[in-house]
C-alpha cells in the first residue's frame, strides 16, 4: 500500500533538517520500507539544500538565531499543511533557503558591525601609543637639551637668591642657542595648586617683568625646568625673578618675588 502523497510537502526540510520529530520518525520509517520514488525525491531535495548551503557565504550563525528562524519555517510549514495551500504557494524547501540566507545576512551584519568596532578601537589604541611614544621623543630631547645646556661651558651660570633665608638658593644655567635650564631642590611646595613662575627682567629702564613657564616641585622639592625658547635675549635681560602664582601662571606678577639672580 503506497502512502507517499502525504511525504510530498516534507522532503526539503526533511533535507535541511528542518522537520519536528514525528514527521521525520514517519518519513524515515517509511524510507524504511524501500519506497524507491520517495528515496529519489529525498535524493534530490538533497542535492536542492546542499545547493542552498553554497549560497550562503561561510559564517557560524548562532545556533540561537538558526534555531529560532528554523522554527519558523515548521510554524510556516505547518500551517501549510493545515490550511492545505494550493501546490503554487512557495515551496518548503524555499522558506527554508530564505531562512538560511537571512541567518547569514544577519550574521554578516553582526559581524561587521563588530569588525567596525574593533577597528575602532585598534585605532585607538594606535593614537595613544603613538601620543605617548610623542611624549616620549619629547621628554629625551628635552632631556637631551637640559643636558646639553648644563655641560655646555658657554652656558651662563645664575644664582638666584631669596630674600627668605629659610629658603634653598636655585640655579639657572642660559645657552645663548639652547635655552635655560632652572633647577632646584628642597623647595618647599605653594600652597593647594598655585604655582613658582619665573620671569625675565628686562634692562630697559621701566620694563615689564616678561613672563615665563611655571613648575611646582616634586614631593621631594626637586625640580627642572627647561624654557627652550626664552621670551628675551639674554643680551636684553638683567635679572630672573620668580613669584608665587595661581594654577596656570599670570601675566603680570601678583607676589613680590620670592628669588631673584642678576644675568651678568
Ligand atoms: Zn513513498
Amino acid at each position: 500500500m503506497k502512502n507517499c502523497d502525504q511525504f510530498h510537502e516534507l522532503f526539503e526540510a526533511f533535507a535541511l533538517g528542518a522537520l519536528d520529530a514525528p514527521d521525520r520518525e514517519a518519513l524515515e520509517a517509511h524510507l524504511a520500507t524501500g519506497c524507491l520514488d520517495c528515496a529519489k525525491s529525498v535524493e534530490e531535495a538533497r542535492g536542492l539544500a546542499s545547493q542552498l548551503r553554497y549560497l550562503a557565504p561561510e559564517a557560524a550563525p548562532s545556533d540561537m538565531l538558526k534555531g529560532r528562524l528554523m522554527q519558523i519555517v515548521r510554524v510556516e510549514a505547518q500551517s501549510s499543511r493545515r490550511f492545505a495551500k494550493p501546490k503554487s504557494t512557495i515551496p518548503l524547501w524555499m522558506w527554508a533557503g530564505v531562512a538560511a540566507l537571512l541567518v547569514a545576512t544577519v550574521y554578516s551584519a553582526w559581524n561587521a558591525q563588530r569588525l567596525t568596532r574593533e577597528i575602532q578601537h585598534a585605532d585607538q589604541t594606535a593614537a595613544a601609543i603613538l601620543q605617548h611614544r610623542h611624549e616620549l621623543e619629547t621628554q629625551l630631547e628635552d632631556a637631551k637639551r637640559e643636558a646639553s645646556i648644563l655641560v655646555d661651558p658657554a652656558s651662563v651660570k645664575i644664582a638666584l637668591a631669596s630674600p627668605d633665608p629659610q629658603a634653598p638658593p636655585l640655579e639657572a644655567k642660559w645657552n645663548s642657542k639652547l635655552g635655560i635650564v632652572l633647577t632646584g631642590q628642597k623647595v618647599p611646595a605653594p600652597a593647594g595648586d598655585r604655582v613658582l613662575q619665573l620671569w625675565l627682567i628686562p634692562k630697559t629702564p621701566g620694563g615689564k617683568p616678561i613672563p615665563s613657564l611655571t613648575l611646582r616641585p616634586d614631593a621631594d622639592g626637586k625640580f627642572v625646568l627647561l624654557v627652550s625658547n626664552p621670551p628675551e635675549l639674554m643680551a636684553a635681560t638683567k635679572a630672573l625673578a620668580i613669584t608665587e602664582e595661581p594654577p596656570g601662571g599670570s601675566l603680570a606678577p601678583t607676589t613680590p618675588p620670592l628669588w631673584v639672580g642678576g644675568v651678568s
